[in-house]
């Protein structure tokens, strides 16, 4: 890297610096409350994953710039210096042993948001190009072909075909006036196409009218995980104009927990307006639906689940009882994680950790969190409602032999629910199978 793309990073971060992250940087008291709620820290006891850390590049910048003391410094040459080897070596700090999944943030006695100022923090690293090759492949074929893995366009029409194949529910495109717009993130439209399955028959039964924009059906934004401000808008003004475009009432968060940040709260300040049209994650929308008398069900699932909380939706969403509200209503047996909830532990690879080859060995190795917690209660099945947390524990139970099947939240409820069209729940013949 040049010194021009490092001076336009330290550009990029000084303008990330208002006075909430003043704030922020005048206020640690070192007590190290934050290394100890990292899995980044837990998992390899390595003190340069303490979450404080992150913060240094951007308490650079403000010291340098912000503060009496620092400004004087810097002017007879004392400056903190800001590198390309700096930067390097924080890349690795803020991209690789990064989610963002909030649990430092809400350890911190003082308030400091560390996962808000490693956000911050990718603005200046991808000003200056020190990002991860995997995000930027996912960034650029975003931006030019619609999402991180490309056109899934093809494979979207494919997964209608087969939807509509299995319930003989037809599947309305682009459809003006339907009550809601779906989008999808791109790993369920190729790695768990039964979603729309799901969206089918729930929505039937419910009487919910609701469509998919060919022009906006991408969920995903990896503006969000890369750090640009840039990206991250288009891709949320993308499915804004097609909402719009449709005039639906919501739009329909996909089981993605990024996702859902991005486009709910990130959203409107990012295209600075509010939208025409609500934002509501499938979840809480399904939950309503229950509560309203909409969904019916026949039967419970029998064997042993527990819960994992995607971090975005639960502990930076705040959606921490809608998923458990529906699994009252759809299992028997339900048994919570330690820290189950609002301190619930991450997949390991949120945040583009999971985009980012260069991080899958720290990904697997902190997924022995995540291991530790299973092994408390023993499951039959895990849940989850985000599809890149699914991915994430997936692979990482393949790494380390792990027979535990993981399921998707609202593909569990259209399994249960009370149609004449949908058969008893496989689950279920399998345990009056072994009872008998
Ligand atoms: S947001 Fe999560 S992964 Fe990132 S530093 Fe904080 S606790 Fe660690
Ligand atoms: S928990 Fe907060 S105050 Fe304590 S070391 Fe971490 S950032 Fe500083």
């Amino acid at each position: 890297m040049t010194a021009v793309s490092v001076e336009r990073g330290v550009e990029a971060l000084r303008q990330q610096v208002d006075a909430s992250v003043a704030s922020y940087m005048s206020s640690c008291i070192h007590c190290g409350l934050c290394a100890q709620a990292c899995l980044f820290y837990t998992e390899t006891g390595d003190p340069k994953y303490t979450p404080q850390r992150k913060l240094e590049p951007l308490y650079r910048v403000w010291k340098n710039d912000f503060t009496l003391l620092g400004r004087l410094a810097s002017m007879a040459g004392l400056g903190c210096k800001i590198t390309d080897e700096f930067l390097d070596e924080w890349e690795e700090l803020i991209y690789d042993s990064c989610t963002l999944c909030g649990r430092c943030t809400m350890a911190c006695p003082v308030g400091i948001d560390i996962t808000a100022v490693v956000r911050k923090t990718r603005e200046g690293m991808v000003a200056s190009g020190h990002v991860p090759e995997g995000l930027i492949g996912a960034a650029t074929r975003a931006v030019e072909g619609g999402g991180p893995m490309g056109d899934l366009l093809p494979a979207l029409k494919a997964v209608i075909r087969r939807s509509e194949a299995a319930t003989g529910i037809p599947v309305e495109v682009d459809k003006e006036g339907a009550e809601y717009m779906v989008i999808l993130s791109a790993q369920e439209t190729v790695g768990f196409p039964e979603i729309v399955e799901a969206y089918s028959k729930i929505f039937k039964q419910a009487g919910v009218t609701w469509t998919i924009s060919t022009k906006a059906f991408e969920g995903t934004n990896v503006g969000i995980q890369i750090g640009s401000r840039d990206i991250a808008r288009t891709l949320v003004q993308r499915v804004v104009d097609a909402a719009e475009e449709l005039k639906v009432k919501a739009v329909i968060a996909p089981e993605c927990g990024h996702a859902y940040t991005a486009l709910r709260w990130e959203g409107p300040n990012l295209i600075g307006r509010t939208y025409e049209f609500d934002v509501v994650h499938i979840t809480e929308l399904v939950d309503q639906l229950i509560k309203e008398g909409r969904i019916k069900f026949k039967g419970k699932h029998k064997s042993k689940i527990t819960y994992h909380d995607p971090c975005q939706t639960n502990r930076r969403g705040g959606m921490l009882n809608p998923p458990r509200a529906i699994l009252a209503e759809i299992s028997e047996n339900l048994v919570e994680m330690e820290d189950a909830g609002l301190w619930n532990w991450c997949c390991g690879g949120g945040g583009g950790v999971g985009a980012n080859e260069r991080a899958d060995e720290l990904k697997t190795k902190v997924f022995m969190r995540k291991k530790r917690q299973l092994d408390g209660v023993k499951p039959d099945e895990l849940v989850t409602s985000c599809a890149n947390c699914r991915n994430i524990i997936e692979e990482a139970l393949d790494h380390y032999e792990i027979d535990l099947p993981v399921l998707g939240l609202t593909e569990m409820v259209a399994e249960y629910m009370e149609t004449d069209e949908i058969e008893e729940p496989a689950a279920d013949k399998a345990v009056k199978g072994e009872d008998q």
